[in-house]
């Protein structure tokens, strides 16, 4: 029904056999080796492996020790357009979302201008249709210009086709304004996202506040700016019945409020970033202006929350928050400089390195997180299964590659993973049906 929500550029549909590759799909329980092919843009058939012949004028991608997941699903980037092209576009940010294996993203609407109205967001769907790479849905603005004081005609863009709300980069300050907020969504559906800080307690904090910020002199942001937020939202939302979706959860007191909210029957979900599941606070030491953002990284037990998190379900998914930002506006002392990280190309190699290969989660449980944001979103999850729309990502997992060698799909290289050695890499996507993304080492015979 909401697919229509999300919009590409026309791709030719791919018809492609994947001879031998390891498929994990986590949600049917597929876990060993199988031929898979694809045919107009939909997964035809799955066999045993060596077992499937190629139709005329297939490609045949041996696949023998490689992996085939369901392509990912990111609730939560930032494509910079329209008005800050010269970070990233419509076009970049996709291509490197292709690139980490990502078969969807979901744009936020911190633009210029903001997306707070249905000609602008219509523009922006309109320019999707022309350069987008995977289908992109966009998220329209809770209050106009994010400035929290009146709301934006949620109504009329929702019918204009946006995924959900949120003021992300902002908070909701104003409880009431939330809270009218709330009232709107019950007329005309939409996850609200939210994005929990409450200024009078990060004030002009640049880092997390602890023992790091107090050793360094940097103005610090606590944990409960955060926590105290979701718990606030949290309760309104029960109230009025609302659903809401808490975004970049950092702390360890804000996994405690989602999962206190879930038990009460609130209509809560959560999302959490690889930067923060893979990094503390000690990567701000040497005030690498690559490991500012907001949430800021926290401390080991905050980071140790969120993993158990995800593992249990009360962090309900992976969204990276990939916030791109231009090498000079990043190259300043630490304080001046913008708060966010790239995330798209490095996400499953990040979580992988740092969390399946030393045995702290599952593969099966990240493949399945990284996905598991299209359906809080109402949107269809990726399934590699017979009759459905290709969306696979195939990955080496023995792959090892330093992160920014040979550069980035994405305009911009504020990766807080750059120069890092990951395992895992991505080397062929499918999304919606079309080949979005092949490895440029990556050989396709036939
Ligand atoms: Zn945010
Ligand atoms: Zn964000």
């Amino acid at each position: 029904m909401s697919a229509r929500k999300l919009v590409h550029a026309a791709a030719p549909e791919a018809t492609v056999l994947i001879r031998e590759a390891h498929v994990l799909e986590p949600r049917t329980g597929i876990d060993e080796a199988r031929d898979v092919l694809i045919r107009g843009g939909e997964i035809a058939e799955l066999g045993p492996p060596g077992t499937l012949d190629a139709p005329d004028g297939a490609e045949v991608v041996e696949a023998a020790g490689r992996h085939l997941f369901p392509a990912f699903v990111d609730p939560h980037v930032h494509l910079r357009t329209p008005g800050q092209e010269h970070k990233e576009d419509l076009e970049t940010g996709t291509r490197a979302a292709a690139a980490g294996g990502f078969g969807a993203v979901l744009a936020m609407p911190n633009t210029d201008p903001v997306v707070d109205s249905a000609p602008i967001l219509r523009s922006l769907r309109d320019a999707a249709h022309l350069h987008a790479r995977v289908p992109v849905g966009f998220v329209a603005a809770i209050t106009r210009g994010l400035r929290g004081d009146e709301l934006t005609e949620m109504a009329e863009l929702r019918e204009e086709g946006a995924v959900g709300f949120t003021d992300d980069g902002k908070p909701v300050v104003s409880a009431g304004m939330l809270r009218k907020a709330l009232q709107y969504q019950r007329l005309c559906g939409g996850v609200l996202a939210l994005h929990e800080e409450d200024p009078s307690l990060s004030g002009p904090g640049a880092m997390h506040e602890g023992e790091i910020s107090a050793l360094l002199g940097v103005a610090g942001i606590p944990s409960v700016s955060e926590s105290t937020m979701i718990a606030r939202d949290a309760q309104l939302a029960g109230y009025e019945d609302g659903r809401i979706h808490i975004q970049h959860l950092s702390a360890a007191a804000s996994v405690e409020a989602v999962a206190l909210a879930k038990e009460r029957g609130v209509r809560i979900s959560a999302e959490a970033s690889p930067h923060h599941l893979c990094l503390t606070h000690e990567a701000v030491r040497t005030l690498d202006t690559r490991m500012k953002m907001n949430p800021p990284l926290r401390t080991e037990e905050d980071r140790q929350a969120l993993i158990e998190g995800l593992r249990s379900g009360v962090i309900d998914c992976v969204a990276t928050d990939h916030a791109p930002h231009a090498r000079d506006e990043k190259e300043v002392p630490f304080e001046q400089a913008p708060m966010g990280t790239t995330g798209l190309e490095t996400s499953f190699a990040a979580l992988h390195t740092e969390l399946v290969l030393p045995g702290v989660l599952p593969l099966d449980l990240v493949v399945r997180r990284l996905g598991d944001g299209a359906a809080l979103f109402d949107l269809p999850t990726p399934r590699i299964a017979p009759g459905e729309p290709a969306n696979v990502t195939l990955v080496d997992l023995d792959a090892e590659w330093v992160v920014g060698d040979g550069g980035y799909e994405s305009r911009s290289a504020n990766c807080c993973f750059d120069g890092r050695t990951l395992r895992g890499r991505v080397l062929l996507t499918v999304a919606a049906g079309a080949v979005a993304f092949r490895a440029r080492q990556f050989e396709v015979v036939g």
